[in-house]
């Protein structure tokens, strides 16, 4: 699933394998250029929604 769209009106958007070994999402906004740039962006991506639900508990 791209880390970015997450989903489109409750359907995943997926990501997958370009011909030319790119990744992109299903719906073509983003896109990267090998495996290990979207895991890292995935990576990224995991640990500010980690963040943000931690700061939204301190203050709650
Ligand atoms: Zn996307
Ligand atoms: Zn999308």
């Amino acid at each position: 699933m791209c880390p970015y769209c997450k989903s489109h009106d409750g359907k995943p958007c997926a990501v997958g394998e370009k011909p030319n070994g790119r990744l992109a999402c299903a719906c073509g906004r983003h896109s990267w250029p090998n495996s290990g740039a979207f895991l890292e962006t995935c990576r990224l991506m995991s640990l500010t929604v980690t963040r943000t639900v931690h700061d939204w508990t301190q203050s709650y």
